[in-house]
């Protein structure tokens, strides 16, 4: 074992403090990696103040890690000393059901290992997982990602949960050109959503409640952008969208945005608030659409993910913290003011 530093949280109501705890020494195929960058997902403040139950304290949170490879196991053929590598919301799962066969490891039929807050079964039956706002992070190589060396390491920090989580959905769907996708929400996934639908070819319509994000929306890659707390607005964009990915983190009226499909249209929910989203039915029946769910994505897909932002050079917009800034960050999140995400530098700790 050794000693890691961390910013950790010990109850809902409580702020981050420096936090130190004990890691596992690289197993023969596991790596050993210096985290430079982790992302700040409306997850880690969801976990951090327990709003979906059943937080942990002390809780690490951080599943948006970017960083260098210090030591591998004895076993470990893909990474070596110094490689550029990602770490994103799983760190292992049991690779023998029928979704981790099928490369769908975050779906694993006997639960699989999160990057924080999960039972740990590789350091001990009753030890939790902490995750990426810490100084290293020793994960089995196979949920291990390659960084493509053209991305700004910052940027790309992001990519690791809001790439993903927005990427599986617009790909699983087929968002490409001749494709109206919309994009509810223009947070951490949101921007990455509308970034990568448009690099697919979709004609991209920002659903933002902010005035104020409108001119950036259009610079992120939105052909158009629907105001969507002028009910005029929503009327008439009504039936135009065959696809949208609805990132919301808090609660909102569903039924608003399920109107904006076409018939045969999908809203893919992503964004988790923890209260139920009461649907109208005749919104689904009158014009055979489908609400979808998608959770983050496999480590395959992750993969290509990566290597499609390394193509297309695209990272996240990024406001660099300190970690002791933590705390400052999850109020403005709440107040929907970021643009359009933040992340921790771990040289400030
Ligand atoms: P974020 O950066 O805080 O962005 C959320 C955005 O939602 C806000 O910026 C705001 O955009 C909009 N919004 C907030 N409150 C709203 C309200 N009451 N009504 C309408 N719009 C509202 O959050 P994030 O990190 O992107 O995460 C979004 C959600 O996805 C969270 O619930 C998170 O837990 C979840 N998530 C799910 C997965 C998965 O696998 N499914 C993975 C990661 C995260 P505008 O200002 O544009 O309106
Ligand atoms: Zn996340």
């Amino acid at each position: 074992m050794f000693t890691c530093d961390a910013f950790a949280v010990d109850g809902p109501d409580k702020t981050f403090h420096p936090f130190t705890f004990e890691r596992r020494d690289p197993l023969d195929h596991d790596v050993d990696i210096e985290i430079l960058y982790c992302g700040v997902c409306h997850s880690d403040l969801h976990t951090a103040r327990s709003d979906w139950e059943g937080t942990i304290y002390p809780c690490v949170p951080g599943h948006e890690i970017v960083g260098k490879v210090r030591r591998v196991g004895k076993k470990v053929t893909r990474f070596k000393e110094g490689d550029t590598v990602g770490v994103g919301c799983m760190v292992n799962s049991c690779g023998t059901c029928d979704c981790c066969r099928a490369g769908l490891e975050q779906y694993c039929e006997k639960g699989n290992t999160l990057t924080y807050n999960s039972p740990d079964p590789e350091t001990g039956k009753d030890r939790y997982t902490f995750g990426g706002y810490s100084k290293r992070i020793v994960v089995n190589d196979n949920f291990v990602l390659s960084v493509p060396e053209n991305l700004d390491l910052a940027g790309a920090a992001p990519l690791l949960c809001a790439g993903i989580t927005t990427y599986s959905p617009l790909r699983h769907w087929k968002a490409g050109k001749g494709m109206k996708v919309g994009v509810a929400g223009l947070g951490g996934l949101g921007h990455m959503a509308v970034k990568l639908a448009h690099a697919m070819g979709a004609d991209v319509t920002m659903l933002t409640t902010s005035p104020s994000k409108e001119a950036d929306a259009r610079r992120l890659g939105a052909h158009h952008v629907v105001l969507t707390r002028d009910s005029e607005n929503l009327a008439k964009a009504a039936k135009t969208l065959d696809l949208i990915i609805d990132t919301i983190a808090a609660k909102h009226n569903i039924d608003a945005y399920l109107n904006l499909l076409k018939v045969n249209g999908t809203l893919v929910q992503v964004g988790a608030p923890a209260e139920p989203l009461p649907v109208g039915v005749f919104n689904l029946i009158t014009a055979r659409r489908s609400l979808a769910g998608s959770c983050i994505g496999g480590i395959a897909e992750t993969q290509e993910m990566l290597d499609f932002c390394g193509k297309h050079n695209i990272t996240a917009d990024i406001e660099l913290i300190k970690a002791q800034e933590i705390d400052k960050a999850y109020e403005r999140m709440l107040k929907s003011d970021v643009k359009y995400r933040f992340v921790i530098d771990m040289a400030s700790f």
